[in-house]
């Protein structure tokens, strides 16, 4: 029997046996982590990818002005299209539709502006540093402070955020308690808003775009009168303006004009439908996570607590959902004598609660609270 195996001169099997103690004293030392109540693997886990996790959030914080300043730029260009193209073009066929035209879409102009503005600018709302909080759902392991039930962490703004629904770079701002509603309004109108457009400008597009006024009108005739012209010995060929006068500086032909114009609708068509889609589809989801009583974040929550008791043969009950019209009501804020012209003209009211306690549909069976008794 051979006791040492040899292979180019070296001692493969204390080499195995090497190799093996070398594992095992990093298995040791990797479990070491894990041998008391505080640590698990996911926390674990996270704390490996915490150099990943900070450059994605640095980056999220970097980019944020300037992706608010892309929404800014973008809405300006199209609201100056609107009223360069759009705004003649039904004065022609209708001034007064044109007045009733205009009184709405300076509606949706001003919620638009009103609610991005509150949203970007309002905090979402943070747990009291240094004070006693009400009640205590879990301790934050990045900010080792107490947090009220329904309040999450955002590692870009590195603090708790009461009702944290989500990070948006396109606002630079946390969407939270305070300015959730603002969110959504602003969304709303938004699509509203170019909805607005793509329906009155249409018409427009198919006649300047889609018809090629230079082969449909009779533009080009007109063009060609009170211009020189000479002779060859082939055809009449038409001399232009700048060939005659100053070369340095043309002047754009009627056709060239058009270009311009058309490119402006083609860009007004690819912003509006897309942020229509977009904007569109996220508002759809979002009002369907409203009418459940749910954020986004719970969303993900309540879908795994209802599979997992699912398992158990148990129904899971989302403790926020009060009913679909009682949800609403909550987030709109319309208590108080509130009505839907709190929603449909710009309002600031502030939020029902505080923030740091929420009924739930358990106290509300116990204590038949109604939605007039979460006043402020
Ligand atoms: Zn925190
Ligand atoms: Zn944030």
């Amino acid at each position: 029997m051979v006791k040492w195996l040899m292979v180019f001169g070296y001692d493969v099997s204390s080499f195995s046996n090497y190799l093996k103690w070398q594992w095992k004293k990093w298995k040791i030392a990797y479990q070491t982590f894990f041998y008391n109540h505080w640590m698990d693997h996911g926390y674990f886990a996270d704390i490996c990818m915490e150099p990943m996790f900070w450059f994605v959030d640095n980056f999220t914080k970097f980019l944020g002005p300037f992706f608010v300043f892309a929404v800014c730029a973008l809405t300006v260009s199209v609201i100056c299209i609107a009223y360069w193209i759009g705004l003649p073009y039904w004065w022609d066929r209708n001034p007064v539709a044109t007045v009733v035209l205009l009184l709405i879409g300076h509606w949706l102009l001003i919620n638009i502006s009103f609610h991005y503005y509150m949203a970007a600018s309002v905090p979402p709302g943070y747990p009291p540093q240094g004070a006693l909080i009400p009640e205590a759902a879990s301790i934050c392991k990045k900010c080792i402070a107490p947090k009220p039930p329904r309040t999450h962490h955002c590692s870009v703004c590195n603090r708790c955020i009461l009702k944290m629904d989500h990070h948006c770079p396109w606002l630079n701002n946390c969407i939270g308690h305070y300015n959730h509603r603002y969110f959504f309004l602003y969304m709303v109108f938004m699509v509203l808003g170019v909805l607005f457009l793509i329906v009155f400008g249409v018409e427009l597009a198919y006649y300047e775009v889609w018809l090629d006024p230079a082969d449909v009108s009779s533009d080009e005739d007109d063009y060609l009168e009170g211009h020189p012209v000479r002779f060859n010995n082939s055809a009449i060929i038409l001399v232009p303006e700048y060939l005659t006068g100053n070369l340095s500086s043309p002047e754009p032909t009627p056709s060239q004009k058009r270009t311009v114009r058309q490119s402006c609708i083609i860009y007004m068509a690819f912003i509006n439908v897309g942020v229509f889609v977009a904007l569109g589809s996220l508002a759809t989801w979002h009002a369907r996570l409203v009418s459940a009583g749910e954020t986004s974040i719970e969303s993900h929550i309540n879908k795994s607590e209802t599979k997992r008791l699912a398992a158990q043969n148990k129904v899971y009950v989302n403790p926020y959902n009060f009913g679909r019209r009682k949800n609403w009501r909550l987030f709109l804020g319309l208590v108080d004598g509130r009505t839907w012209r709190h929603v449909l003209l710009p309002s600031a009211h502030k939020p029902v609660g505080e923030g740091l306690t929420w009924p739930s549909v358990h106290s509300d069976i116990e204590d038949d609270v109604d939605v007039d008794e979460y006043r402020d």
